[in-house]
């Protein structure tokens, strides 16, 4: 038998945004526990804004486990939240995808390196040099001398618990980053962008670096603001598709606008004005290869018959993956199919 360390990760109940919670329980097995080997845990729900202290216990679900890269022995174990009753608890967004695994995502994820305050690199006064050659950019200047190495480190530690991370590349503003998950099945994909995150904000502890994922650190200046655009494609939308299927799809993304920004990240409208390849939030619309649409159309797509993914370039870069891809689905299936 051999002593495991399981951490146990969870959302909590703050919003708008809920943050990664964790903690360790020690158990014995004789190999690395599978799904079905991992209890049901419990934790104080008043102290995560998840129960008042009267009655406080809420109940972890293990839903997914990985082998934790960074520890000897180690498991990271995803929860849901749920009641002592079984049912999901209300901050359990996971709960309310439509799941279906022919439903696929992919998740870019932007967002900045900070230190003492401002992004990493930046002075102690004033800006560096203005945007133009940090994106995708190589040298001390562009990118500094640790930005790359906890980059890199993270792309490891993703690879190795078997994250379905996609790649990664410096981004416009200076300090500010992108990596990509994509997964087959909604669920896959954010649970594992939920784990990409708590990888990264584990890993920078120890370099005394803070991951700003607010969508717009450095606020109405001609820095680049972060998103997490969604690409996302159904069965449907791959093996059928058709012109009209596509505008009927539109035409109900444009319907429901204010239910999607309204789980698309805080403070969207700061991001989405319109400048810096973003369309304004308040005004749907679409276009083929058009990186200032709230929705890109990829050139493929309209070649191939309208099959194909569409990338949804709204949901910014603090967005709850579940919440966003749940209301994706919700509009997806408001939409008759032939
Ligand atoms: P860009 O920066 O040009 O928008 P990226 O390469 O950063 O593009 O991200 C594109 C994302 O689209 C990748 O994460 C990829 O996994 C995802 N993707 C590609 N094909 C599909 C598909 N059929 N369904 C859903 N997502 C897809
Ligand atoms: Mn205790
Ligand atoms: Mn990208
Ligand atoms: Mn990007
Ligand atoms: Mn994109």
């Amino acid at each position: 038998m051999t002593k495991y360390k399981l951490e146990y990760i969870w959302l909590d109940g703050y919003t708008p945004v809920p943050n990664l919670r964790g903690k360790t329980l020690i158990k014995e097995y004789d190999s690395f526990p599978t799904l079905e080997e991992l209890p049901d845990w419990g934790f104080d729900g008043s102290s995560t804004m998840q129960a008042d202290g009267s009655n406080s216990d809420c109940v972890l679900k293990p839903i997914r486990v990985f082998v934790d890269p960074a520890r000897t022995n180690g498991a990271l174990v995803l929860c849901e939240v749920m009641l002592p009753d079984g049912t999901p608890h209300p901050t359990n967004k996971r709960a309310t995808i439509l799941d279906d695994d022919g439903t696929w995502f992919g998740f870019e994820q932007e967002y900045f390196f900070y230190k003492d305050g401002r992004p990493l690199g930046f002075p102690e006064h004033g800006y560096p040099e203005p945007q133009g050659k940090y994106y995708t950019g190589v040298g001390y200047k562009q990118v500094g001398s640790i930005a790359r190495q906890i980059v890199e480190e993270h792309l490891d530690l993703c690879l190795d618990c078997g994250i379905n991370h996609e790649g990664i590349n410096a981004e416009v503003a200076k300090g500010q980053w992108e990596f990509q998950i994509f997964g087959k099945g909604s669920k896959k994909a954010a649970d594992e962008m939920w784990m990409a995150r708590y990888l990264l904000e584990r890993l920078t502890e120890k370099y005394g670096v803070d991951i700003e994922y607010h969508c717009k650190p450095l606020g109405d200046t001609d820095w680049n603001g972060s998103g997490m655009h969604a690409n996302f494609s159904t069965e449907y939308l791959r093996e059928v598709g058709g012109e009209e299927y596509f505008k009927a799809l539109m035409a109900q993304f444009e319907k429901n606008l204010e239910d999607h920004i309204a789980v698309y990240g805080p403070d969207n409208h700061m991001r989405l004005t319109g400048k810096h390849e973003t369309a304004p939030w308040n005004k749907f619309s679409y276009g083929v290869a058009d990186r200032g649409a709230s929705v890109r159309v990829p050139n493929s797509f309209p070649k191939n018959g309208y099959k194909g993914y569409l990338e949804d370039r709204r949901p910014n870069s603090q967005g709850d993956p579940y919440q966003i891809a749940s209301q994706i689905l919700k509009t997806i299936s408001e939409v008759p199919t032939a």
